[in-house]
């Protein structure tokens, strides 16, 4: 396919991103909040509509799409204000599917990725727990052997799609004498194998439509089939996945950026204040004018971090430069933006107080914005 004709057919799958999250996400968005998940059967719409796993091979039942149509998905969910369904399909698509992909052996993946694609399977990934977060390397949950597999025990927190989770990737002590990094695994646990359950349904300042919670393991059993990358080698995969999940959330937080100021450009053009809308205000306008320079700057820099994606080229310090950057980018407009509404904006009814309490979390997870400086340094320092 020329190239011209690859940018045709992502302009029509952008577009018909844009018409479902108008017709199915859009009137349903309240109810899902208020009900604290999405729908299962939204998951399946998703997999019809050919948004999740969009860049998985046909030969694992995606369409082999390169990685701007993953893009796309991101961008127009969030552009739209919809962050929390933008994050679960983020750890479904982008971090899990990615996972078993470049990690898992070729059985894994036939088992997972077709279901994966159509929305089947639903996936998680489980790093954190109550007692390590930032410092990954010193979680407890251990994999101890098991005949010619292992027994999970431990207890995770804060886990994205955790209940609607049917893969849970979970990071194990799998040697308990290894020091830091060294002794952690992944291992791919079905959500029905017995000593797996659910905790509750985490309630959390914003992001409300998507599902987290607290996880835990008694005596889980797993088969030899289920180590994803090797004995030991947990931290290697997670190394190779960071630049492409610290792209990912900085692409939805650039974009998510750039719906709020959508957002605030109608409002200041209808509201009056001092006889004038607040549009023909110098500081509006220069405010507008920051903020809209500066997310176009994130924006190039982001296609030049794509585009180096997509070549195998991106390394982990830039993209931590990204995530920081992007992360405390869109926070900064956010709260710019909800300024400018004045008490609207921090009423419910409308949008911006959404944006606001959903933009919080991004400068947390995925790395916070502190251990996105402690890598960055490194590179700088070395
Ligand atoms: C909504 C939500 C969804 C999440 N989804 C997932 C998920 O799907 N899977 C998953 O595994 N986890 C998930 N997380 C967990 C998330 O990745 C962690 O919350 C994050 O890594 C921070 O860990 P912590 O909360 O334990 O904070 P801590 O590590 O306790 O950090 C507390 C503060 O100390 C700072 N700090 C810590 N260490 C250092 C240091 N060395 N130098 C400087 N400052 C430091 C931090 O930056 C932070 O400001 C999610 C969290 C949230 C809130």
């Amino acid at each position: 396919m020329s190239a011209s004709e690859q940018d045709t057919e992502l302009a029509l799958f952008r577009d018909s991103v844009r018409r479902f999250v108008k017709e199915r996400v859009a009137p349903f968005y309240e109810e899902w909040e208020s009900a604290g998940i999405i729908p299962r059967e939204t998951w399946r719409e998703l997999g019809a509509a050919g948004m999740l796993g969009t860049d998985i091979p046909l030969e694992y039942g995606g369409v082999g799409a390169d990685f701007r149509f993953s893009v796309v998905v991101q961008q127009e969910i969030a552009r739209a204000g919809f962050l929390a369904l933008a994050c679960n399909i983020t750890v479904h698509s982008d971090i899990c599917a990615h996972y078993v992909l470049n990690a898992g052996t070729e059985e894994q993946k036939q088992r997972y990725l077709p279901k994966m694609v159509c929305g089947d399977c639903v996936g998680a990934i489980a790093m954190t727990e109550p007692g390590a977060g930032s410092d990954l390397q010193s979680i407890r949950a251990s994999a101890q052997p098991d005949g010619e597999g292992w027994k999970i025990n431990g207890a995770k927190t804060f886990i994205t799609n955790g209940q609607h989770a049917d893969l849970v990737i979970t990071a194990a002590k799998t040697d308990l004498s290894a020091p830091g990094s060294k002794g952690i695994s992944l291992l791919l646990v079905d959500a029905d194998a017995p000593g797996f359950a659910r905790g509750r349904n985490l309630e959390k300042l914003g992001l409300h439509a998507a599902d987290t919670s607290e996880l835990f393991y008694s005596d889980v059993r797993v088969g030899p089939q289920a180590l994803l990358g090797g004995l030991n080698r947990g931290f290697a995969v997670l190394m190779n996945e960071l630049p492409r999940e610290r792209l990912g959330l900085s692409i939805g937080a650039v974009a998510h950026a750039r719906g709020a100021l959508d957002i605030t450009v109608a409002y200041v053009k209808e509201r009056h204040a001092f006889g004038q809308p607040l549009a023909a205000q110098q500081n509006t306008r220069y405010r507008l004018a920051e903020m809209a320079a500066a997310i176009t700057v994130h924006e190039r820099f982001l296609d030049s971090c794509i585009a180096s994606l997509m070549r195998h080229e991106l390394d982990s310090a830039t993209a931590s430069v990204a995530k920081l950057s992007c992360t405390e980018l869109e926070d900064q407009v956010v709260d710019g933006c909800l300024q400018l509404f004045g008490g609207y904006g921090y009423m419910r009814e409308y949008p911006i107080s959404r944006f606001y309490a959903d933009s919080r979390v991004q400068r947390i997870y995925g790395g916070t914005s502190e251990i996105m400086k402690e890598l960055i340094s490194r590179d700088v320092l070395k």
